[in-house]
């Protein structure tokens, strides 16, 4: 079936030419009320991101995604691998809420939070302005042979979006090894730890493709988020939308002319001055209606409401909306699937709670040694090898542990330690034990041992392991 005229668009992106060669967007620079809010929002969340790593609470960093060392902090809390459940809880809340936000308010998230855009549009876009100027003068100079005023140019904004580029990898090499690794790497000289050296070079690299050359494609190509609007938009969303009924009225837009009765002729307030293309990230068209590349990001009702404000017209032809309450004026409401979501949220937040609640700070387990049955000793004692692991969530060492048997008669011995030893704060204390016990205190072959972790007498975590026995043949 072919595409109707009206839909055509939608069969190509407006980065891609026909003839599949990239379309450079060279955007207006937007001004107006939703773009200053922006930038207020911008400044807090590039201080957040960039500052994040480098602050502590309790001695911890407040964000760190240590994959390698598998060491995660989540507002200043420490998680560990055995902590692998709550991650996937908190993980799960972040996608059901971005979900339901989708759901509700579209790709807000995309125009206002996400890094992509902040650093895209609020970082670099604003130096290519201040450099090269405004849409006009870069399409200019994009056209213009390569002379001395345009090599000028394009040298100091590549070298500026390199340092910044270079400044970002660090920042985010210092989420993932922790900032107090980062400095002493950078005190000691980078060609003393060439191991970090060389991703550092990789992620200053990726970051300058992305921010000097693959830009907008990130959020029309390349983010699942992007993708997945098709699925989670609903004709109850709120995006940024064109008031089509308004914009074309009954004969459809047209150009303004000097003392013409637009009303009496039928035509609707678009004047199709073509602004808020200009102006779009994207480049495209919201004339034509929600599309996969609109990041939402209110340049296009900014740059309307200064047209309709120079005509004397309402503002908000291009306004945050909904497709019915453009169509039918109904205003937003909760539908059953964000009900359906919230319940979820609540649920899941709930479960969440409860689990950071019982989390305890140490957290221990025993495993027997692998490839060792038992030892039968005098007096028909039985003795099984294990290892040990305890891990100290705290930012204090704890003291004075000692490890008990708590459902058998017997004894416990630790290999080469004190029986009371210390566990460094976020650290683990690991060796080998012994655990003996009476023959006639056992029950076959296989038993389960319950051993407690003790802090001055004090129990604080127990944990089970299996003993081996020899086999009963009562
Ligand atoms: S800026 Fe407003 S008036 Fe101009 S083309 Fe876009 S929708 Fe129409
Ligand atoms: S259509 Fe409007 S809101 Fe969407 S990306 Fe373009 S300028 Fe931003």
């Amino acid at each position: 079936m072919e595409t109707p005229d009206s839909e055509k668009f939608r069969d190509s992106i407006g980065t891609i030419t026909e003839e599949g060669k990239r379309a450079w967007v060279f955007p207006k620079k937007p001004n107006g009320r939703y773009y200053d809010k922006r930038k207020f929002i911008s400044y807090i969340l590039l201080a957040f991101l960039l500052l994040s790593p480098f602050i502590k609470i309790n001695g911890n960093q407040f964000l760190m995604f240590n994959v390698l060392e598998r060491r995660f902090n989540i507002f200043g809390f420490p998680f560990w691998p055995q902590d692998f459940h709550l991650f996937v809880v908190t993980m799960i809340i972040g996608v059901v809420f971005i979900t339901l936000f989708t759901v509700a308010f579209g790709r807000i998230f995309c125009g206002w939070i996400c890094p992509q855009t902040i650093f895209m549009e609020m970082v670099f876009r604003r130096i290519e302005y201040w450099i090269e100027g405004d849409r006009n003068k870069q399409r200019k100079l994009d056209r213009q042979a390569w002379n001395i005023e345009k090599i000028r140019k394009r040298i100091l904004k590549w070298v500026i979006f390199l340092i910044i580029s270079f400044l970002i990898a660090n920042v985010f090499l210092a989420y993932l090894v922790g900032s107090d690794k980062l400095l002493k790497y950078i005190s000691d000289g980078p060609l003393e730890h060439l191991s970090t050296l060389f991703p550092l070079i990789i992620f200053t690299v990726v970051f300058y493709f992305v921010f000097a050359w693959f830009r907008e494609q990130v959020c029309i190509i390349a983010c699942p988020y992007g993708r997945l609007q098709g699925v989670l938009l609903d004709t109850k969303s709120i995006v940024v939308a064109y008031d089509h009924k308004r914009g074309e009225g009954e004969n459809g837009r047209k150009k303004i002319r000097k003392n013409e009765d637009r009303q009496a002729l039928g035509h609707g307030d678009c004047i199709d001055c073509l602004q808020c293309v200009h102006v779009c990230p994207t480049g495209i068209d919201i004339r034509n209606g929600t599309q996969l590349e609109c990041v939402n990001c209110t340049a296009c009702i900014d740059e309307c409401d200064h047209i309709m404000e120079s005509i004397n017209l309402p503002k908000g032809l291009i306004r945050y909306a909904s497709e019915e309450n453009i169509e039918k004026k109904v205003p937003f409401r909760l539908t059953a699937r964000m009900k359906g979501y919230i319940a979820v949220l609540s649920i899941l937040i709930g479960l969440l709670t409860g689990m950071l609640f019982i989390r305890n700070d140490v957290e221990a387990t025993i495993l027997r040694l692998p490839g060792q049955l038992y030892e039968h000793k005098d007096n028909n004692i039985i003795s099984n090898v294990f290892t040990y692991k305890l891990v100290n969530k705290t930012t204090h060492d704890i003291e004075h542990i000692s490890l008990k048997l708590m459902t058998h008669k017997g004894e416990l011995k630790l290999v080469g330690t004190n029986d009371c030893f210390t566990v460094p704060k976020q650290d683990i204390a690991e060796g080998t034990l012994f655990v003996e016990i009476n023959n006639s205190d056992l029950s076959g072959d296989r038993n389960t041992i319950e051993i407690g972790v003790y802090q001055n007498d004090q129990l604080i975590e127990t944990t089970t392991a299996n003993f081996l026995g020899p086999r009963s043949y009562k």
